[in-house]
């Protein structure tokens, strides 16, 4: 069954009245929760994709580039329940309209076969291998296996959310305080051999139709998004027994409730910066510690000095630790941003504040020398 009829059919029963592009998005939205802005096509400069576009597709069927920025995030449940609710007259009709084209359609089963014939004509457009092509019985064997051997270690990997970009659902089920895990096996590279490095843990719905991709430029994602979260959890296993000094978690309660009048009076030129993290490489890194030092440098040296004077903490130690974290991170080969952000999660876990507040006190130590190397220019 073609996309232009099955569209023209639902645009009949399910558009009260809507033109083509506007009939369009709802129709997206109805069987993905992929927003406008994320659709890969021509955009006019409003932001919206353009009308023309949208018509042609619903006339001629969906581009390749589209199918792929939807395939991943479809759930046809909003259709099904629209289709459900129908008038009987208008399902009678619907029905009937759809029987030229399956006659295997009928009035028990319109919603489920409508939906299906979408799915199947979307994952084709994007380029998927038909799903009788490939054995989904072996590929479910295969990662029940798989689940037997790497299934923790991929699990704590992914910090329990699927590792494909953009979905991040969560990959267990929580009631009445048991957790089920709900996840299956990736092989990225299907070609090569089931090493752990070639593996992901993610949600059953990425996992089925990335069984039918074999989109080269995904693969790479995939390869570089396991490359990332593994070398997090070996920096995590290198930094695990470096303990941050208790008192820090006060001296961040005080740095939250710092206010903007205080902290306007004692702004400092952040010139040092520009010898630890290269503005051409990490703009972003580069912007967020020049912000940070500037506004907070001085503030939070006179409280790290006070409170160690009270002994609420021991300042040379806390030199001491971030110097560790640094040493040991930059063993591993992490990039800046990843050391940042690194260094940062680990005061977040030891202290238990944000993210946001723990950044401030990163970039205090990459001013102060402990966090970075100066550039060699
Ligand atoms: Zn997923």
């Amino acid at each position: 069954m073609q996309f232009n009829e099955i569209f023209t059919v639902l645009r009949k029963y399910l558009s009260d009245g809507y033109d083509v592009p506007s009939f369009f998005r709802e129709f997206v939205q109805m069987i993905t929760d992929v927003p406008e802005s994320d659709w890969d096509t021509p955009k006019d400069p409003s932001g919206k994709c353009k009308d023309n576009t949208l018509k042609s597709y619903a006339s001629r069927g969906l581009s390749k580039k589209f199918a792929r920025s939807i395939v991943y995030k479809l759930d046809t449940c909003n259709l099904e329940d629209r289709l459900h609710n129908l008038p009987r007259q208008a399902a009678d009709g619907l029905v009937e309209d759809m029987n030229k084209f399956d006659s295997s359609i009928n009035i028990n089963n319109y919603p489920e076969k409508i939906a299906d014939h979408i799915c199947d004509n979307i994952k084709d457009s994007a380029g998927l291998v038909p799903q009788e092509k490939v054995d989904k019985d072996a590929a479910m064997k295969q990662s029940s296996r798989l689940k037997n051997n790497y299934g923790d270690a991929l699990l704590r990997e992914s910090q329990s959310y699927c590792s494909f970009p953009g979905c991040a659902k969560p990959l267990y089920k929580e009631s009445y305080g048991k957790t089920q895990w709900v996840y299956e096996v990736v092989m990225i590279d299907k070609d090569k051999n089931n090493d752990i490095s070639n593996l992901l843990a993610a949600c059953p719905d990425c996992h089925a139709t990335y069984l039918l991709d074999n989109d080269s430029k995904l693969l790479k994602r995939l390869l570089s998004i396991k490359n990332v979260i593994s070398k997090a959890t070996l920096a995590d296993l290198a930094v695990g027994d470096i303990k941050i000094e208790q008192g820090l978690t006060t001296a961040l309660e005080k740095i939250k409730n710092l206010n903007v009048q205080e902290l306007a009076k004692a702004t400092f030129d952040p010139k040092k910066i520009e010898d630890k993290i290269d503005p051409k490489k990490e703009p972003a890194l580069y912007m967020l510690n020049r912000t940070h030092v500037s506004s907070y440098y001085l503030t939070v040296r006179e409280i790290l000095r006070n409170y160690d004077k009270k002994g609420v903490l021991d300042y040379e130690e806390l030199q001491e630790q971030m110097k560790g974290l640094y040493r040991k991170l930059k063993k591993k080969n992490m990039s800046q941003m990843e050391i940042f952000e690194h260094i940062t999660s680990k005061i977040k876990t030891s202290t238990r504040h944000e993210s946001i507040i723990c950044q401030i006190i990163v970039a205090y130590f990459v001013q102060n020398c402990e966090v970075f190397d100066a550039i060699s220019k």
